[in-house]
């Protein structure tokens, strides 16, 4: 794969010393790419381009901008095989996994194609005589756009579309792990006609470039996703120059298992939850909350299941689970494996490295994690369950609360009050009934509380809200030049 930004409608070739080179999870003797990466200049060059393109750009009619997007979800559904298997090569997950991606990001595609004919405000009545009052929407300006490589097509999906929908122009930022997935989407905008400047791709480090784009007065919006430690970081240094900012961060999400739930779809969605994606989505159950008159039953299935999640390459269509996706991921998931052995909890499944050449784990399960543990607080990103038992809804809302994160979570009960103190209480912000806790739909808000989200939600109409501003207009047809006084 040749790697390149995408700057002012020329792909260029950084001048750079620093040689950015990407193996296959799956094998790690493939090198699927090595590319210079761009650096401060090349974001400034492209921040300058979006901030020139910006004046045409929002004086396009919004279903006009639209189509260039409902151009794109054409031309994605045309290359689907080719986007998922470069994002196979290159992330590890496997194909059917990458496909379901690529089909969830053309949702947004078309989903935020439409969007232009409804970037609606609202008229609303005025206190005075003759006098019109209504709010529009207008863009923002420029908007930097930072993405993680475990979802490297949808996320990018939903955070362009609605920022060019809605008038504004783009610097994207995909993560370095991933460049070839995020070129397809470029180049797939490039076909559609965009002019040079409107969107825009630096692909280098967050150090460089990502810091470039948030400490930059001309980039209006940040919209960030990735770990709380860098989304902290783009939260405060945003704020110096008075952006807009969204962040959707980390999870450690709890699915909970009452005493009268159907166990065995409970396993399979806690397996699904967390093993699929190797564990490796913001959205993964990394902890399932069991009654305790049901955990033996529910334990005896689970491990029965777990045992079905093979790690393979992700091309082979006999491996059930990919790699995880680079020795630093590799190695931070081992050690905690060895914390939570340290700290007391049994390992009752996996947990090993296995053979191959690439970046395997087996599933681990530990079973009487407690809210001491660091495996029962920090996200470990990676195909690691903890269990816990539990005495009765009340305690196993207590338990799902007590981190510091706040996204999604699942119950599995046959009784309505117990779904409905369940949605109440849980301090979450995306709430699966009988379900697992992964999922999201290009129509529905997509974010979390508490260190998971801060700023506005993603995806729908909340997504397209956040890259715009209301402006409120005052239409005073009195004849009088002053206002009346409010009675
Ligand atoms: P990361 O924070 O390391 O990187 C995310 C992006 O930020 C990358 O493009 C990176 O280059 C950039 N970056 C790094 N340092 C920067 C800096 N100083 N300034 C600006 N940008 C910088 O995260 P990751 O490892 O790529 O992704 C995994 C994390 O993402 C997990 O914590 C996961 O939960 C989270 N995630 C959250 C959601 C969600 O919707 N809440 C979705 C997917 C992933």
């Amino acid at each position: 794969m040749n790697i390149r930004s995408y700057i002012n409608g020329e792909w260029i070739t950084p001048d750079s010393e620093r040689i950015v080179r990407n193996v296959n999870p799956a094998n790690i003797d493939e090198v699927v790419c090595e590319f210079p990466s761009a650096g401060e200049r090349e974001t400034l060059q492209a921040i300058e381009a979006a901030r020139e393109a910006f004046a045409e750009w929002r004086e396009m009619p919004a279903p006009e901008r639209g189509r260039f997007v409902s151009r794109v979800a054409d031309r994605a559904r045309q290359r689907q095989d080719e986007i998922a298997r470069t994002m196979t090569r290159e992330e590890g997950k496997i194909l059917k996994e990458a496909v379901g991606e690529v089909r969830k990001g053309i949702s947004l595609l078309e989903y935020y194609g439409g969007a232009g004919f409804r970037l609606n405000g609202q008229t609303v009545p005025s206190e005075l005589p003759d006098c019109f009052t209504c709010t529009i929407r207008r863009p923002l300006g420029v908007a930097g756009l930072i993405t993680p490589w475990n979802f490297p097509w949808a996320i990018p999906c939903w955070k362009i579309a609605p920022a060019l929908v809605a008038g504004n122009t783009v610097v994207f930022k995909p993560a370095e792990l991933t460049p070839g997935t995020a070129s397809l989407l470029v180049e797939l905008f490039e076909e559609a006609g965009l002019s040079p400047g409107v969107l825009n791709m630096v692909v280098g480090p967050g150090s460089a470039v990502g810091e470039a784009i948030i400490h930059h007065p001309a980039v209006r919006a940040i919209s960030f996703t990735g770990s709380n430690e860098v989304g902290r970081r783009v939260i405060v240094e945003s704020a110096r120059t008075h952006k807009k900012v969204t962040c959707e961060m980390g999870g450690k999400n709890a699915l909970i298992l009452m005493e009268d739930g159907d166990i065995e779809s409970a396993v399979a969605a806690t397996a699904d939850g967390a093993f699929g994606s190797t564990g490796q989505r913001c959205t993964a159950t990394s902890r399932v909350l069991v009654h305790k008159r049901v955990k033996g039953a529910f334990i005896e299935q689970l491990l029965e299941k777990a045992r079905e999640y093979v790690p393979g390459d992700g091309m082979d269509p006999a491996a059930t689970m990919g790699p995880v996706v680079d020795r630093k991921q590799y190695e931070s998931i081992l050690s905690y494996i060895e914390a939570g052995k340290k700290e007391g909890a049994r390992l009752i499944l996996g947990g090993n490295k296995t053979g191959g050449n690439g970046y395997f784990i087996e599933p681990a399960i530990f079973d009487e994690a407690t809210p001491e543990m660091r495996i029962f607080q920090e996200e470990i990103f990676g195909p690691v369950l903890c269990v816990t038992g539990f005495e009765d809804l009340r305690q196993a809302i207590e338990l799902s609360n007590s981190t510091q994160y706040g996204f999604t979570g699942s119950i599995f009960t046959r009784d309505v009050r117990n779904i409905m103190r369940f949605i109440e209480h849980a301090e979450i912000r995306m709430v699966h009934i009988n379900e697992p806790t992964i999922g999201g739909e290009a129509q529905l808000p997509f974010g979390g509380c508490k260190a998971t989200g801060y700023g506005d939600r993603e995806m729908a109409d909340e997504g397209l809200n956040f890259f715009t501003q209301t402006k409120t207009v005052f239409i005073n047809y009195s004849g009088r030049g002053e206002r009346a006084m409010i009675r």
